[in-house]
C-alpha cells in the first residue's frame, strides 16, 4: 500500500515538473522577445539619409538594455535632420583600438574596412575660430559626422570651440601638444611621448570628458618608436587614404578639385582635412554636395572606449595654465601651422 502510495505521488511529481518544464520553454518569453521588436524601431526612425539596415550597432545594444520592465522609450530626436537631401551618415563603425590599429592606405594597407564609395571626413589642427565654427556649421547642414584631431595647445586656448564639436557629435581625438613632428631626428622618446600624452590630456581639460584613442601624427610622420608607445596605449594611428591639400591650396575651388579627382580615382578613403584653415572651411559646403551628387557615402568612426588619461601629465597641464602669463602676444602671431 504504501508503496503504491509512493509510485502515485512520485507520477504526480513527475507530471508537475513535465508540465512546468512545458510551459516554461514553450511560453512567450517576453523578457527575450520584447527588446528584438523595440530594438528594429530606432533603425526605422532615423533620418531619411541613413539607411535602416545600417543602423549602428551600438543603439540596438543601448535600446536592449534599457528595456526591461518599463515602456519603450520614445526614439532619440539628436538623430533628426532638417535636411531631407543630406549626405549624412550612412553607417557608423566602432573601433576596438586595442594594440593600437593604423588606419589610412597611404602608410597602413592591413584594415580594409570601407566598401566602394563610402568616405570618412577628418578634420586636423583645430580648434580655431572662425574656421572650426564654419566647418561645424557645414557639417551640420549635411547632418554628417566627421573625426577631429585638434592640437593640444589650441584645446587650451579655445576649449569652448572643441566642446562645440563634441556637442554636435563628432569624433574627437588628438594631434600632439604642439604640432611637432614625433619623427625628428632631435626628439626623444621621451619628448615624442610628452607630445602625445600632453596632447591627450589638453583634450581632455577642454572637453571636461576624455577623447577618442585615435591619435594623427603631425605632417604624418610616424616615429617607430612612437607607434609602439601608442599601441602600448591602445591608441588608434590614423594617416589617410586622401590628402586635400587643403593647407596649401590657392583657393576653394583647387581643394574641392583635388579631393573629387582624388576619391573618384580611388574610390573610397579617409579624407584629410584642416578644421584650422579658412579655406577648407569655404570649400566644404560645396565639396559635400559634390560628395553626395556623385553618389559617396559618410562613414563615421567612433571608438569602443574613451582614451585613459595619465594623471600625471593632467595635474601638470592645469599647473602650467595656472601660472602668470610672460606673454601677451595674440595667439596667431606665436603659433602659426606652416606645414602639415
Ligand atoms: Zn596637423
Amino acid at each position: 500500500m504504501r508503496n503504491a502510495l509512493g509510485l502515485m505521488l512520485a507520477s504526480v511529481v513527475t507530471a508537475v515538473v513535465i508540465a512546468g518544464v512545458w510551459f516554461w520553454t514553450s511560453s512567450p518569453r517576453a523578457d527575450v522577445a520584447a527588446p528584438q521588436t523595440v530594438a528594429a524601431r530606432p533603425a526605422e526612425t532615423l533620418p531619411a539619409t541613413a539607411t535602416a539596415k545600417s543602423a549602428p550597432k551600438r543603439e540596438d545594444v543601448e535600446v536592449t538594455a534599457a528595456i526591461p520592465e518599463k515602456a519603450p522609450v520614445a526614439p532619440q530626436p539628436k538623430n533628426t535632420c532638417a535636411n531631407p537631401d543630406a549626405l549624412g551618415v550612412s553607417r557608423v563603425v566602432e573601433i576596438d583600438t586595442t594594440g593600437g590599429p593604423a588606419f589610412g592606405f597611404q602608410h597602413f594597407k592591413q584594415l580594409d574596412f570601407l566598401t566602394d564609395k563610402e568616405v570618412v571626413l577628418t578634420f586636423d589642427d583645430g580648434p580655431w575660430p572662425v574656421n572650426t565654427p564654419l566647418v561645424l556649421k557645414a557639417l551640420a547642414d549635411e547632418c554628417t559626422k566627421a573625426v577631429f584631431f585638434p592640437i593640444g595647445k589650441h584645446a587650451t586656448y579655445h576649449p569652448e570651440i572643441l566642446k562645440q564639436v563634441a556637442a554636435a557629435g563628432h569624433t574627437v581625438g588628438a594631434h600632439t601638444w604642439s604640432h611637432a613632428n614625433l619623427n625628428n631626428k632631435k626628439m626623444t622618446e621621451q619628448q615624442a611621448r610628452d607630445e602625445v600624452e600632453k596632447g591627450f590630456s589638453a583634450v581632455k581639460l577642454a572637453l571636461g570628458a576624455p577623447p577618442s584613442p585615435f591619435f594623427r601624427f603631425p605632417e604624418l610622420q610616424h616615429g617607430p618608436a612612437a607607434m609602439a608607445y601608442l599601441g602600448s596605449r591602445n591608441v588608434a594611428i590614423f594617416s589617410c587614404d586622401l590628402d586635400s591639400f587643403d593647407f596649401r591650396a590657392k583657393d576653394a575651388t583647387q581643394i574641392i578639385n583635388t579631393v573629387m579627382t582624388k576619391v573618384e580615382k580611388q574610390g573610397k578613403g579617409i579624407i584629410l582635412m584642416h578644421d584650422f584653415q579658412k579655406r577648407t572651411a569655404e570649400a566644404l559646403p560645396t565639396l559635400l554636395r559634390r560628395l553626395k551628387a556623385g553618389g559617396y557615402k559618410v562613414v563615421q568612426m567612433k571608438a569602443r572606449a574613451p582614451f585613459q588619461t595619465l594623471a600625471d601629465y593632467d595635474e601638470a597641464l592645469v599647473k602650467d595654465m595656472k601660472l602668470p602669463v610672460a606673454s601677451t602676444r595674440p595667439v596667431n602671431s606665436v603659433v602659426q601651422t606652416v606645414s602639415d
